[in-house]
């Protein structure tokens, strides 16, 4: 369904309009801290691929169509739905970390650790954007290559990013990260 499609381009373009005031930001602000390891770098490089470029091959040409699959157009909408919230719950989270905000692993000289907004209710805003968004993914680009497989590379990003995050914070915030994570979730809200 050519809607589909186009909503998944919608979402493309605003999440890119959003990163690129930060990521302007982001290059001129002094560094004190970078853990960027090789196998992030790899896996960052693949989710451009499995999130842009195989999309976009699945979208004007035909050549990824002896892996297409169909579903009932109810989960093409959900599919809308799921992607709104994921650009919504985006967009809160930039708007709340504004410029410790760091396409990886880094602490700026003039860091602070944000706990408000919609970082009281959940640590991880933007990487449960992200969840939300491999899952409309599928549900809106009916392809293995260029749906499903998204998740493949998502899956250990996910983990491994996560664990050295929340190391490097320890590292900086100490017992003020510490006492943030005993109050408020990481990609879920926690029920009081
Ligand atoms: N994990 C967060 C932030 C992702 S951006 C989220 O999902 O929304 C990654 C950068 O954000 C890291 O380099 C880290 O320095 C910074 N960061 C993560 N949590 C933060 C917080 N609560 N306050 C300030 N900076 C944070």
């Amino acid at each position: 369904m050519a809607i589909f499609k186009i909503v998944y381009w919608i979402g493309i373009i605003v999440e890119m309009a959003i990163r690129a005031p930060l990521r302007k930001t982001w290059k001129g602000t002094a560094k004190t801290e970078q853990r960027v390891s090789r196998t992030e770098k790899f896996l960052l490089g693949m989710l451009s691929v499995v999130m842009v470029v195989f999309p976009l091959i699945y979208s004007v040409t035909g050549w990824l169509d002896f892996a297409d699959y169909t579903l009932p157009l109810w989960m093409g909408w959900l599919g809308v739905v799921l992607m709104a919230c994921a650009l919504f719950v985006f967009t809160r989270a930039h708007m709340d970390l504004k410029s410790n905000w760091s396409p990886s692993l880094e602490i700026f000289e003039s860091h602070t650790l944000v706990t408000s907004g919609i970082y009281k209710y959940i640590r991880h805003p933007m990487y449960a954007s992200q969840w939300i968004w491999v899952i409309a993914q599928i549900l809106l680009l009916w392809n293995w290559i260029a749906g499903p497989l998204d998740l493949l590379f998502f899956i250990p990003f996910y983990i491994l990013r996560v664990r050295a995050e929340e190391k490097m914070m320890l590292d900086t915030f100490g017992d003020q990260y510490r006492e943030y994570m005993k109050k408020t979730g990481g990609v879920i809200p926690r029920l009081k």
